[in-house]
């Protein structure tokens, strides 16, 4: 059964399918859940928009989710192109290193993203904090291990002298069990709303929607996003 925690989170919520998917969760387990967002010279606003209209449509899901779902913040953190380019951050070809991680891999993005969602989140009061990271499907970012979102955050309770909980609902999730707990969280309207709203591609297509989504199909991001659906819809034909 889920539990109700009679406190407010904050939600750190790109637009894309992982943070939309934890949007519900969020609404469900959180009295108020409010979002950040970061500008951070990616490649497509597409992201940015597709937060927006997410939020927009959100509260359509059930008359919970539309008390519950609070304010939203956009913060600029730039700072990454001037460092220097990813394929994240610029035009380049997307390639696989020979540790087997991909060049969209932006280092430090969600320690930073979770300094300053911690930092917003001390200004507001607010202790839980909600990100979409998931080690067991991810395009092997080391960021989104487990052990770094642990280290992450007792680092930030000393170093803000505060008791923060980084929940990370799709840590050990793969991308079909992702849909499996949209489904459970909002049931299939909330599907088709993640399936039509997030997005994930690498190079920002949104011109076809296919049955997992919009995007290139291509990408490593498609690719995982693609998969997953597979998973999720040849489990339901099962069940
Ligand atoms: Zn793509």
């Amino acid at each position: 059964m889920l539990t109700l925690h009679n406190e407010p989170a904050l939600l750190l919520f790109s637009g894309g399918q992982d943070s939309a998917t934890c949007l519900g969760w969020a609404l469900n387990h959180f009295i108020r859940v409010e979002t950040v967002g970061f500008a951070y010279g990616q490649r497509h606003a597409v992201e940015l928009e597709c937060r927006r209209s997410l939020r927009e449509s959100a509260p359509g899901i059930n008359t919970a989710w539309r008390t519950r779902l609070g304010g939203d913040t956009l913060l600029e953190l730039d700072l990454f192109s001037q460092i220097g380019d990813t394929a994240m951050t610029s035009d380049m070809p997307i390639a696989v290193d020979d540790q087997g991680l991909p060049n969209t891999f932006v280092p430090g993005r969600n320690l930073l993203f979770l300094t300053a969602a911690a930092a917003l989140a001390w200004k507001k009061g607010i202790r839980h904090i909600v990100i979409g990271v998931c080690e067991a499907d991810s395009s092997g970012y080391p960021d989104c291990r487990d052990d770094a979102v642990k280290a992450m955050q007792v680092a930030l309770n000393i170093g803000m002298n505060a008791r923060f909980v980084i929940h990370a609902p799709l840590m050990r999730l793969d991308k079909a069990d992702a849909w499996r707990l949209a489904e459970a969280e909002g049931g299939k309207a909330f599907v088709d709303l993640v399936r039509a709203q997030s997005h994930t591609c690498y190079l920002g297509e949104r011109g076809q929607l296919h049955a997992w989504g919009y995007g290139c199909g291509e990408c490593p991001a498609c690719r995982l996003r693609a998969h997953g659906w597979e998973g999720y819809i040849a489990g339901e034909t099962r069940a």
